[in-house]
């Protein structure tokens, strides 16, 4: 799944690294018009035309437009033209989606924009006030989440970082989501890591062990929704029996991105059956809640393999 790979190297964007060029993302902006108080992209700079050139030449065949928040972008449009003459098959934008009025939205798909991968923190006005820092939006962002959930089938994908403010509202937020809007593509739940704003905003990282107890009702309730939910930032001993919807086994699997530094080295994780498909601890997580959560997993791992390769975000589909 190459727009997979290519979310996964955003993702990986928020580890602190110097080159913007040689990955499939793109940055015209540095500004937000919000204020969310987990941002991991607080100081993000926009990029030169020279590293813009050398992805635009890069060959890829599906690129992701991040920030700031992309759509303060004027010239936006004329950039995904611009993208799409190169022959990038897709192009995938993360937006919080205020700014998506039914005339944006028309242009930026009539321009080529094949996604929008909304951050859409929470579904309750108080929970969304608290994570976006913006008071009074959550029925501008749903509408307009919902119109690009219309306009397109896949169009719309939810990415929720999972915070103490949140994380109790998961399968709350799952019903809520299929409810209002149909279409939707999947769901990724990001467990909060402390980076950018979250280092001076701790106390939102929950402990895993409570975090699962609601991950796991959350995914059962998606699957008998039939609306696919992934995970970033779990370990799989936090994910029992829903091990393959973790997002970053095929990361370890494929040697995608270095942990090192990142994650900590656990004398547990050296007796786990699930250490070489599970990305392991953190150690800023490790840092605040120390180690006892984690115990050995035992799982069947070439099943979980095996439903990892078939295509996550197709595992709870009904067809
Ligand atoms: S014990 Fe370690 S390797 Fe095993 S599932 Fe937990 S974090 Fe992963």
């Amino acid at each position: 799944m190459i727009f997979k790979q290519s979310l996964k190297k955003l993702l990986r964007h928020f580890i602190p690294r110097k080159d913007f060029s040689s990955q499939p993302i793109m940055f015209f902006n540095s500004k937000c018009n919000g204020r969310c108080i987990f941002c991991l992209a607080e100081n993000v700079v926009s990029m030169s035309k020279k590293e813009i050139n050398i992805v635009l030449n890069s060959g890829y065949d599906e690129i992701s437009i991040l920030g700031g928040e992309p759509l303060l972008c004027k010239e936006l449009e004329d950039r995904v033209r611009q993208i799409k003459e190169k022959g990038v098959k897709k192009v995938h934008v993360f937006t919080n989606g205020l700014l998506l009025s039914k005339e944006r939205l028309d242009s930026l798909m009539e321009a080529g924009v094949t996604s929008f991968n909304f951050n859409f923190p929470a579904h309750t006005p108080k929970e969304h006030e608290i994570m976006s820092g913006l008071p009074g939006n959550l029925p501008r962002q749903t509408e307009n989440i919902r119109r690009a959930c219309l306009k397109s089938k896949n169009a719309a994908t939810l990415v929720c970082v999972v915070t103490t403010v949140n994380y109790k509202l998961l399968q709350d937020y799952v019903i809520y989501a299929t409810e209002n809007f149909p279409g939707l593509f999947y769901i990724l739940f990001i467990f909060v890591k402390v980076s950018g704003r979250v280092n001076n905003n701790k106390w939102l990282l929950p402990n895993l062990t409570d975090t699962s107890r609601e991950m796991l009702k959350a995914l059962k309730t998606a699957k008998e929704k039939g609306i696919t939910c992934l995970i970033d930032g779990m370990p799989l001993c936090f994910l029992p029996g829903w091990e393959a919807y973790s997002w970053d086994i095929d990361n370890k699997l494929g040697g995608k991105i270095n942990y090192t530094g990142i994650n900590a080295d656990l004398e547990v994780c050296r007796h786990c059956e699930l250490s070489d498909i599970c990305v392991g601890p953190r150690k800023d997580y490790v840092e605040m809640y120390g180690d006892k959560e984690f115990k050995p997993a035992h799982a069947d791992k070439e099943e979980i393999i095996r439903l990892v390769k078939r295509g996550q975000v197709n595992l709870n589909t009904k067809n």
